[in-house]
């Protein structure tokens, strides 16, 4: 069956790959970024390219305003959208903390929270919360990025307990290092350092995050909720 799924930061990288991902599946999908471009390995299929900057309520109104009147109400929303403001702690600026935790976790809680308010009417719904394996691990020069992932974790548990007996599952994916724009900027050396510590030995590819998306909005996952899912070739184990 074709549901409604809203994929934010949907036009490049991770995002991008579960987008194409839904919609192979048949599902109607809509993409939002600070552009609201369509990108072009999407142009192949049906997808609705909505302009919202997260960090912006009014604009996060709008575009579920549109989707809702597009699409139907969003049944399964994948809160992907991030950014990294990579600095070393004692020259880390208060914007750049700031700025990082307003994306990455505020941004978030104002796509669920407008979500929730039609999954919790239609009595179901399934979110999946992008993290990232730096939430739980921690890393130097990422204090920030680090904070606002893990804060995910609290977050989407607090929803697991709150909305799950009305049928909503809320799940986080945290992947390892992937290949896209934002691990591209990494030195050479730093990718090597990073990649002796994953026990598959190689980034992963953004289509093995959507994988475990999928699965988690899929209705063989109906009774997974609140957890965390890695995907991280191994070098998270233990955390
Ligand atoms: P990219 O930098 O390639 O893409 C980031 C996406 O987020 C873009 O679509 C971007 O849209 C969107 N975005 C950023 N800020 C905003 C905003 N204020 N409002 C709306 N959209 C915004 O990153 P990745 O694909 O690599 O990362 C996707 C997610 O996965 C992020 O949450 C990231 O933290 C997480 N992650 C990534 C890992 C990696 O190794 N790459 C590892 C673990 C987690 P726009 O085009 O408008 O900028």
């Amino acid at each position: 069956m074709s549901r409604s799924v809203l994929v934010t930061g949907g036009n490049r990288g991770i995002g991008l790959a579960i987008a194409k991902a839904f919609a192979e599946a048949g599902d109607k999908v809509a993409i939002t970024s600070r552009s609201g471009e369509v990108p072009a390995e999407l142009a192949a299929h049906e997808v609705l390219a909505v302009k919202c900057d997260i960090t912006d309520a009014a604009q996060v109104d709008a575009a579920f305003a549109e989707i809702e009147e597009k699409q139907g109400a969003v049944e399964v929303l994948v809160a992907n959208a991030g950014i990294t403001k990579d600095t070393l702690l004692l020259r880390m600026s208060e914007d750049d903390f700031s700025s990082v935790i307003e994306t990455n976790l505020t941004g978030t809680f104002r796509v669920v929270k407008r979500a929730a308010t039609k999954m919790l009417r239609a009595r179901k719904g399934r979110v999946v919360l992008i993290s990232s394996v730096v939430g739980l691990l921690g890393s130097p020069g990422q204090a920030n990025y680090a904070a606002s992932k893990a804060g995910l974790v609290g977050f989407a548990r607090s929803l697991a307990r709150e909305l799950g007996s009305r049928n909503i599952t809320i799940n986080v994916v945290a992947p390892g290092f992937v290949d896209t724009d934002m691990t591209a900027v990494l030195s050479e050396d730093r990718r090597k350092e990073i990649v002796a510590g994953v026990p598959l030995g190689r980034y992963a590819a953004p289509a093995e995050v959507a994988a475990a998306v999928r699965f988690l909005s899929s209705d063989e996952a109906a009774y997974i909720t609140g957890a965390v899912i890695p995907v991280d070739g191994g070098l998270g184990m233990g955390h």
